[in-house]
Order: C-alpha cells, then sequence, then structure tokens
C-alpha cells in the first residue's frame, strides 16, 4: 500500500490536531507532522501524538536539512524521544542521514525509540532516514541510498531532490523498484509532479499532499484533493497508463482536468499529468526519448502545444522508428499536437486541432465535411491556430480567405494552400458563409474587443450577417467573447471555442484509449475550470 500522506506543518497543538482531522476527511491514510517550530516542550509532542486523528510520521527538520528548527541538537532529540514516550507511538520518525551517520549518541538515543532489529522488540515506530537537496539531484545520491539501506535501524529509505527535468522521475521509479527496503523517492518543483502522483503505481510507501494551497511543506507538493480527485489516487495501479501534456509553460493548461475526468467517465486506467519540457528541441527528444524506454511507466502518448508542436513532428520523423508515421495533413501543417504510442511501441504525430474545427463547424451548418465544397470561409489571423484551420477547410474544398493584420503572412499561409489573403480592413466588406477568429482579440481580460465591426448596424458587414452564417470563435476564455453575443444577436449560427477544445481532446482520448470521449463531461469540466479561473 502506499499511503497518502498530509504534510502538516505545526504551529499549535489545536491548529495540528484539527488538520488532521481535515486530512482524515479529505482521504488522506497518514499525516506528517513537522515540528521545527512548534514547541520547547517535549509534552506537548507526546500529546500530539496520543491525540491525533491519523497514524502520524514525526519529523523535526533543521535549517542545514531545509526545515525550519533552528535550536540546538540535544532539545531536538528530547522532541524526537518524547514522541514516543504515550500507549500510542508514531507510525514513524524522520531523521536526516547526515545527523544520524555523524552522532553515535544520536544512533544510540533513537534506537530506544524506534524498532530496532538488534533488541527485543520495544516499539511500532519504524525510523525514516532522509536526505534532502533543494537545488539538484545529489552527485552522491545512490551512495546515500546505500548507507541508508544498509543501516539495520533503518526502516524507510527516503530521498528527494529538486527535478531539472521529467527525466529526473524516472529516477526516482527506479529507487523505488529496487524494493529493499521500502522507499519515498520524489522530485520537488514542477518537474517532479510525477514522481508524486505516480508514486503508487510504483509502490511508494508514500506520497506527500498539502491540505490545501497555501500549507505545503515541500516545492510542487500537489494538494490532498488535486492527487485524490484530479489525478484519481483511488484508481492508480501498476498497469496504470500515463498520458500528459507536453508544452513551456504548461500549469495553467486545462487539459489535465479534463481528459482525467473523462478516464473517470469512461472507466479507463490512465492518468494525465503535466509535463514541461523546455522550449529546444534537445530538451524534448531526450525527455520523450527517455520516458518512451521505460516500459513500465506504460506513457501512452501526449497532447503537444506551444512551443513544441514542430518537436514532435520532428521526433517522430527521425527517431520513431519501424512503424512510426505521421499524418499527412500535420506534415503539410508543420504542426501536430498528439502523440500516440501504439501497442507495438511505434509512434503516430497527428493534428486534431483542424479535424476539431472542421467538425465545429460542420455541426454548426449541419453538414458533413464533404458539404464544405464551395463554401467560402474567412479565416481571421495566420497564426498557428490559422494554419490548422486554413489546411483543414481547404483540404475539403471550402474557398477560403485569410484576413490578417500583417498581410505578409497571410499571404504566405494562403498561398500555401492554394487559397486567397486579404487585409484586415477588408473584412468589413466580406460576404463569407463561415467566419473563424484565430486571433486573440476579444480573449479575456480584453474582452470588450472583437475582430468584427458588428455593433454599426449600418455596416455592410452587419447586413450581410444572419441566419445561415455561422461566426466560430476560436477563444475559449471567455466562452461567449464580444464576437459571439453580437453574431448570435445578428441571427448567426455561434460556435464557442470550448467546441474546438474539446473536441480535439475528444479525438486524442479516442485515439488513445479506443473509446469515445465522454463528450458532455469534457464540456462541464472545462466550463467549471473556465469559470474558477
Ligand atoms: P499566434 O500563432 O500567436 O497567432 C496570432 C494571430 O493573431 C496572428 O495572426 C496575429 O497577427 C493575430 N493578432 C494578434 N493580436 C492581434 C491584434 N491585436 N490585432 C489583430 N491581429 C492580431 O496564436 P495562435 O496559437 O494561432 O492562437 C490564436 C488564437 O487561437 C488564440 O486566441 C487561442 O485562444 C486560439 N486557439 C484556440 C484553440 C482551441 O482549442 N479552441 C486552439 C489553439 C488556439 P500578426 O500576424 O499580425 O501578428
Amino acid at each position: 500500500m502506499t499511503y497518502l500522506t498530509a504534510a502538516i506543518a505545526v504551529h499549535s497543538l489545536e491548529q495540528a490536531l484539527g488538520a488532521a482531522v481535515r486530512a482524515a476527511e479529505l482521504g488522506a491514510d497518514l499525516v506528517e507532522y513537522r515540528i521545527d517550530t512548534f514547541t520547547d516542550d517535549p509534552n506537548d509532542v507526546t500529546e500530539l501524538v496520543q491525540r491525533s486523528a491519523l497514524p502520524c510520521i514525526i519529523t523535526c527538520r533543521p535549517t542545514w536539512e531545509g526545515g525550519a528548527y533552528d535550536g540546538d541538537e540535544q532539545t531536538r532529540l528530547s522532541l524526537l524521544e518524547h514522541a514516543g514516550v504515550g500507549a500510542r507511538k508514531p507510525a514513524y520518525i524522520d531523521l536526516e542521514l547526515a545527523a544520524f551517520e555523524k552522532s553515535a549518541n544520536l544512533r544510540q538515543k533513537i534506537s530506544l525509540v524506534v524498532d530496532d532489529p538488534d533488541r527485543p522488540r520495544q516499539s511500532d515506530t519504524g525510523l525514516i532516514l532522509s536526505s534532502h537537496d533543494f537545488e539538484q539531484r545529489p552527485a552522491d545520491l545512490l551512495r546515500k541510498v546505500k548507507d541508508m539501506a544498509e543501516a539495520p535501524l533503518c526502516r524507510v529509505i527516503k530521498v528527494a531532490w529538486q527535478a531539472r527535468s521529467l527525466r529526473d522521475n524516472l529516477e526516482a521509479f527506479e529507487l523505488i523498484g529496487q524494493q529493499v527496503k521500502p522507499t519515498i523517492a520524489l522530485c520537488m518543483g514542477e518537474c517532479g509532479l510525477a514522481s508524486r502522483v505516480l508514486a503508487k503505481k510504483f509502490g511508494a510507501l508514500l506520497t506527500f499532499a498539502s491540505i490545501d494551497g497555501d500549507t505545503g511543506t515541500a516545492p510542487g507538493q500537489p494538494t490532498l484533493g488535486e492527487i485524490k480527485k484530479l489525478y484519481r489516487w483511488d484508481s492508480l495501479n501498476a498497469d496504470t497508463r500515463v498520458f500528459g501534456v507536453i508544452g513551456y509553460p504548461v500549469g495553467h493548461s486545462m487539459s489535465p482536468p479534463v481528459h482525467n475526468a473523462g478516464f473517470d467517465a469512461a472507466e479507463v486506467n490512465g492518468v494525465y499529468l503535466p509535463m514541461p519540457i523546455p522550449t529546444e528541441y534537445e530538451h524534448f527528444k531526450a525527455t520523450v526519448a527517455t520516458w518512451l524506454a521505460t516500459p513500465e511507466l506504460h506513457f501512452g502518448g501526449a497532447s503537444v502545444t506551444i512551443p513544441h508542436k514542430e518537436n514532435l513532428l520532428r521526433f517522430v520523423r527521425e527517431e520513431g522508428g519501424a512503424g512510426s508515421e505521421v499524418e499527412a495533413l500535420a506534415e503539410r501543417i508543420g504542426a501536430a499536437n498528439t502523440l500516440q504510442v501504439r501497442e507495438d511501441g511505434s509512434l503516430y504525430a497527428c493534428n486534431t486541432d483542424y479535424a476539431a474545427a472542421l467538425d465545429a463547424v460542420c455541426d454548426g451548418l449541419k453538414i458533413q465535411r464533404d458539404g464544405l465544397a464551395g463554401k467560402q470561409v474567412a479565416v481571421i489571423g495566420a497564426g498557428g491556430a490559422a494554419r490548422a484551420v486554413v489546411a483543414g477547410f481547404a483540404h475539403y474544398g471550402a474557398t477560403v480567405t485569410v484576413y490578417n493584420r500583417t498581410v505578409d503572412r497571410a499571404i504566405e499561409l494562403a498561398e500555401q494552400f492554394g487559397e486567397t489573403a486579404a487585409k484586415l480592413d477588408d473584412l468589413a466588406s466580406s460576404n463569407a458563409d463561415v467566419y473563424i477568429n484565430c486571433t486573440p482579440i476579444g480573449m479575456h481580460p480584453d474582452v470588450e474587443a472583437s475582430p468584427l465591426d458588428i455593433s454599426n448596424q449600418q455596416s455592410a458587414i452587419r447586413n450581410h450577417l444572419g441566419p445561415g452564417v455561422v461566426v466560430f470563435d476560436t477563444i475559449y476564455n471567455p466562452i461567449q467573447t464580444k464576437l459571439l453575443r453580437e453574431a448570435a444577436a445578428a441571427g448567426c449560427e455561434t460556435i464557442p471555442g470550448t467546441e474546438m477544445f474539446v473536441r480535439q481532446g475528444a479525438a486524442q482520448f479516442k485515439l488513445w484509449t479506443g473509446k469515445d470521449a465522454p463528450l458532455e463531461v469534457f464540456r462541464d469540466v472545462l466550463a467549471g475550470h473556465l469559470k474558477s479561473s
């Protein structure tokens, strides 16, 4: 069993005991009381252990190991000793390897409090020997793990270090997998989330989570709510397939809540994580290659977003190996947003953005994709989103005009797909069947902006807009942009960017799981997150 452990910084007895009750309600199995700044009176520690709502770990972390305790070692030892004097014992006491190795006196005293294999059993309390590095992976990490493994008194090995990249997580999994002793191996920081969530998949003794976002005790610690619900703690096991969103930054991506809720609803044994990878191709290549080369991870694929959409194409082309493929239209667009790892290990890169845009519009027009032939489509913008949209509509025979602030970019994009370009000002006199905004004009916080001047009742564009015309805004924050509100008021069929977002995700979901995505769940989760963001 992997214990979900709430980390509690103790400021007072009542605050800590209350926090443990809350942790139990939120689904924690264990609490770690960090008594660094709690008290000078050892009896307080005894009482804390006696009254705890959950089994506990007692830790008094000194400043030299990243904690807040700055008193003398004698007092610290006395606090730890008193954790074990009551009728109820702590499940574990955590002590730094460095302190343990340095002082024979400390080793002798602590051996009286914890379970000592060399003595008749006098305590159930296990000793966790720990080592932390808040800067990097320590050069002597393996030596430390060996020392912990060889110390008879040590029941649990704990190492934690600042992850420099997603690759660090793999070493944490490897250490856990050695199974010499129960092990906690955690990576700190944004890149270390996988080690915390997947601790259960790899059979670690425990993972830590904070009760809420403000009370964590280490960088990158998720909350109990996040780990339980968002990252599907109760469903995780050794066979869980791992997916994620690769980008930089990815901290605010809506994809993890959407896909994880989809896995829940469709009963898929999967988990979906944010995967930050710095911009350069070499980072992308090294990280994705090592994740793919770790079969126990069951890495099934990823959504790929800015700035890696071109990197994904190149990676699958150059490193994919036998049987790997890039979707032809993704190649023409020059960007892919989806990586699928097939059962035989070959890779497939494709672009679900263009298909999502096509299907959102076809549903709005109540036609099949073939019915787009001959439709006049005005695409506003000439960036990444516009590129996918133009490619998709041109492929199905629509007549596309690209309107862009920088006309040269519009010309370049239009020419690549055999279409036409125009100045942004020309929109005012356009008469397309479909308008697609692929610029950020109208996006939060600039919500009173619109790329089409529809408010002027006398304008040519206002007279053109009405029933039969579709207006699609790729922006999804806010869901109802000014453009969509005004177009709807003019009688147009309107489509929000959330439809593109959920559909590109749904196509990925189908590719990875073979199951239809629960679109309503996707929509609800996305709307909920947009409302609270
Ligand atoms: P991008 O590559 O940076 O392109 C932005 C485009 O917007 C460029 O053509 C740029 O014109 C134009 N633009 C930017 N600010 C402008 C302004 N103030 N006035 C006129 N034109 C302006 O961005 P992108 O990745 O294509 O994303 C564009 C939009 O698509 C975003 O709002 C994003 O929310 C949306 N999107 C939605 C989804 C979805 O799933 N719903 C997916 C992807 C993107 P210049 O060439 O003149 O700079």
